[in-house]
């Protein structure tokens, strides 16, 4: 039989409380063990496992048991009852008694026991918890019986006196300097790094432990910034992940700050209540009016707890992977358009999907004949509970991400995909929201968000900010008691949600809301007009694209062309490459879609962070810097020549300019000019597109001079140029925040990239996220920078601030910053020199 993992039950009955909790510091410290406790409501000890009894306390107020997979397991009844000497207790069982799951093991005189001693709080403590794991199943009131923790083996058990493995054990202690301690996102950071070796991690803080690869059991050490944790890590390389571990560990600023650049205004405190007003706190700044609108609940059917486990295991992970596959795919698209910040937390949710903690848990109840919602529902409601008993903020808030996932899970195993509609204009009340439903919100085109609970610093108050939508939380639940269809005023920058506005008031807001809409309207309007700065240098604003669908939008979002096609997402998710027809009619179609516009369309990138599984490359150690990009056209010739040949093809050609990505030296260029040299003598073409680089790597930026010798243009990507100068990777959740291509070695690297480009009278553009930035539109400018392609959603705005600036200002300002020391600094610096409403 494998009893490595046992179900641990209730051996009491009454309200369960984590250790933390217990009002003696001798056990809510850990300094005991791992366990659990409960205030008993009954008056009997049960046996919470099958094994032997190993000891029974003089007093009898305490029993422990060897449970049968070696674990040793205190049971002490009440606290400072020692001080009763056997007062009250009947002990039922004898040293070296061999006990079944259930069995009575001690009888108390309840009133008795409670006069006589501090508090009747009944501990379970693992005392050997080295190769054991405590994780608990529930965390309200239990029946004696109950499922109550989970006990496994974590593989190297001393208790049955195994060696340690094949390979060795290394151990170290780290003071974490990870931003708000061991959350969501440093927890998956972890675990990432870890995942890098074959070796076994666990973590040790205040007595406790946790397996690396358990996200939830990670987060429920409750180890906050600052506090020392211990790292052992066992197998054949050992010494490596330890190593990698504690560096992870002692690194800060992992965690990405999840606010915008100003403070958010904090709610005026509960106590000084304003008539008509609910106080919340800020989560996205701005002001709406609507009617209200409750988002609903989703309720789960009864549970007989007659299911069949085979059936319900499949229906779960069949959901479990369904729901996976959703997120990776947010994912990708949070990656292709450069949302470091949604990368960040749909990276987390992945890895809570995968969460063994999580999946055991519902396992357990599946096994136990309970339904595979119920399962769900119940294992994630656990873990919130043990997140929410932490006193941690920051990770009481990532409950809020579990019960994300715990919705988007239930939706798919009890069919109901459907969203509720909801008007748009409405103002959003709901218990909280989480990320997954902001998307329907969003697309729905609500007004605001309001929240009974959640906290500024929730995932879905980051990407609210993204979208721009006002938000408050921590409302209090009478948000929820507002009637539907009532006119609000939420005025989220000021924390206050209006709920008895006058008509007055209704009126002016909407007068405000439409001053702001005019400013956009404004903007909009004069988007298909060049952007030309103060001093009348011209600035040519083009759109980043992926397919002609979003070359449409660009061009009537009045984009001056495409400054990026990325072709690779062609060949993505498919079985195998298009053939060059398709290529070409893609291609065509883009620069259909552009009226009399340029299109720049980039040869494949693919390798790195993107594979193609129909291409037989060989595994990277470090992809990143291995075969991607123009490397990958020369390794694989065919492709790029079927490229190369589809671009030819299309008409007029003048239109159409060609870039190759991921160039590190000269040669490469040249050798590709011969080659569409060549290939268009085959075709019988005589014109020539023109052809260009992106500077995305250092060494690239450093020979810009002899490149643009060579080359049409130069567009900048300073997304890879961030990542290679910067040596962070750029799909790295923890260093989002700092991977800035603000940071003045980038500066330096495109003041020298226009430069050389200049000498050889060739233009430069930036097809990087930085070129959507209004806050860099100054800098760049100021850098020599003549062309910027960005989201295209954000021409107007780019090209509105392009027509606030004088270039010659910017030139002169922008030397000042290359001699700054951070990117924090030029940021300071911008929001100085060049203010933006
Ligand atoms: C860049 O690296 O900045 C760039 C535009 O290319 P991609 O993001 O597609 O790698
Ligand atoms: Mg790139």
């Amino acid at each position: 039989m494998n009893n490595n993992n046992l179900a641990l039950k209730a051996f009491l009955s009454g309200p369960v409380m984590p250790l933390s909790r217990v009002p003696d510091p001798v056990f809510s410290s850990g300094a005991m063990g791992d366990g659990i406790a409960i205030d008993p409501l009954n008056d009997c000890l049960y046996a919470p496992c099958a094994g032997v009894v190993m000891h029974v306390a003089r007093t009898r107020h305490a029993v422990t048991l060897k449970a049968d997979n070696g674990a040793e397991l205190l049971l002490h009844l009440g606290l400072d009852t020692v001080e009763l000497q056997g007062e009250g207790f009947d002990a039922l069982v004898q040293e070296g008694t061999r006990i079944t799951e259930g069995q009575p093991l001690l009888r108390f005189d309840l009133d008795k026991v409670a006069r006589g001693s501090k508090s009747l709080i009944t501990v379970l403590i693992l005392t050997n918890g080295e190769g054991f794991q405590l994780r608990p199943l529930t965390t309200t009131c239990v029946d004696v019986g109950a499922p109550l923790l989970q006990l496994s083996r974590t593989g190297s058990a001393p208790a049955t006196a195994e060696p340690a493995g094949s390979g060795g054990e290394s151990r170290g202690h780290v003071r974490v300097a990870l931003h708000g301690g061991l959350h969501a996102r440093p927890a998956a950071l972890l675990r990432k790094s870890a995942q890098a070796f074959s070796s076994r991690a666990e973590l040790r803080f205040a007595g406790r432990s946790a397996s690396v690869d358990s996200l939830v059991g990670i987060m429920g050490l409750g180890v906050g910034e600052q506090d020392e944790v211990e790292v052992i890590c066992r197998g054949a390389d050992s010494e490596a992940a330890l190593h990698a571990l504690l560096e992870t560990l002692a690194t800060a600023g992992a965690e990405p700050t999840p606010q915008p650049v100003t403070p958010l205004p904090v709610a005026a405190p509960r106590g000084a209540e304003e008539p008509g007003v609910l106080a919340g706190v800020c989560a996205s700044p701005g002001l709406a009016s609507g009617p209200l609108v409750r988002l609903g609940a989703l309720h789960l059917p009864d549970d007989r707890g007659d299911s069949q486990p085979d059936e319900q295991h499949r229906a779960l992970d069949q959901a479990l992977e369904r729901v996976r596959g959703d997120v990776r795919a947010t994912l990708q698209q949070a990656a292709r358009q450069g949302h470091a910040d949604e990368e960040a937390i749909f990276t987390a949710h992945l890895a809570l999907l995968e969460d063994p903690g999580l999946l055991d848990a519902a396992d357990l109840l599946i096994d136990q004949r309970v339904s595979a919602a119920h399962a769900w529902h119940r294992a994630v409601q656990t873990h919130c509970g043990i997140l929410q008993s932490l006193g941690n903020p920051l990770l009481a808030e990532r409950a809020n991400d579990l019960r994300d996932l715990e919705k988007r899970v239930l939706r798919v195993l009890l069919g109901n995909d459907g969203e509720q509609a909801i008007a748009a204009g409405s103002l959003v009340a709901a218990q909280e929201i989480t990320p997954s439903d902001l998307g329907p919100l969003v697309r729905a085109g609500v007004a605001g968000l309001c929240m009974a609970e959640g906290g500024a610093t929730s995932h879905v108050a980051i990407l609210a900010r993204a979208k721009g939508l006002p938000c408050l939380v921590a409302l209090g639940p009478q948000v929820l008691e507002l009637d539907e269809g009532r006119v609000l005023v939420l005025d989220a920058s000021n924390g206050r949600l209006e709920y008895a506005p006058s008509a007055e008031r209704i009126a002016q807001v909407a007068m405000q809301r439409e001053q702001r809409e005019q400013a956009r309207q404004q903007q909009r309007a004069r988007a298909r007009q060049a952007a030309v700065t103060r001093d009348g240098r011209h600035i040519e604003v083009g759109a980043n694209v992926a397919n002609p669908e979003e070359a449409a939008e660009a061009f009537a979002a009045g984009a001056d062309g495409v400054g990026l096609l990325r072709t690779e997402f062609l060949f993505l998710d498919r079985q195998q490459a298009p053939n060059e027809e398709e290529q070409q009619h893609a291609y065509q179609g883009v620069l259909d879609a552009m009226g009399e516009s340029r299109v720049i369309i980039r040869t494949i990138d693919v390798g790195g962070d993107k594979h193609l599984a129909y291409l037989p490359l060989p595994a990277e150690e470090n992809p990143a810097l291995g075969l991607r990009g123009i490397r990958l056209g020369q390794a694989l010739p065919q492709l790029l020549d079927q490229q190369l040949r589809a671009l030819l093809r299309v008409a007029p050609i003048r239109r159409c300019r060609v870039l190759l990505p991921m160039v590190s030296e000269v040669d490469e260029l040249i050798a590709i000019r011969q080659r569409l040299d060549q290939l268009a003598h085959e075709l019988g073409i005589e014109e020539r597109p023109e052809l260009g680089v992106m500077i995305e790597v250092p060494s690239a930026a450093l020979l810009a001079d002899q490149l643009a010798e060579h080359a049409d243009f130069l567009s900048i990507g300073t997304n890879d140029l961030s990542q290679y100068t910067l040596a962070m990777d750029r799909c790295h959740a923890g260093l989002a925040a700092r991977i800035d291509a603000l940071h003045p070695a980038l500066l330096r690297l495109i003041a020298q990239t226009c430069a050389g480009a200049a000498r050889h009278g060739r233009w430069v553009g930036v097809c990087g996220a930085l070129a959507s930035e209004a806050l860099a539109t100054p800098v760049l400018i100021g850098l020599g920078v003549q062309e910027l392609s960005v989201s295209p959603g954000l021409v107007g705005e780019i090209k509105a601030r392009v027509r606030e600036l004088n270039a010659e200002d910017c030139r002169q300002r922008s030397q000042e910053l290359l001699a700054l020391g951070s990117a924090r600094a030029v940021r300071d610096a911008c929001a100085r020199f060049w203010p933006h409403a």
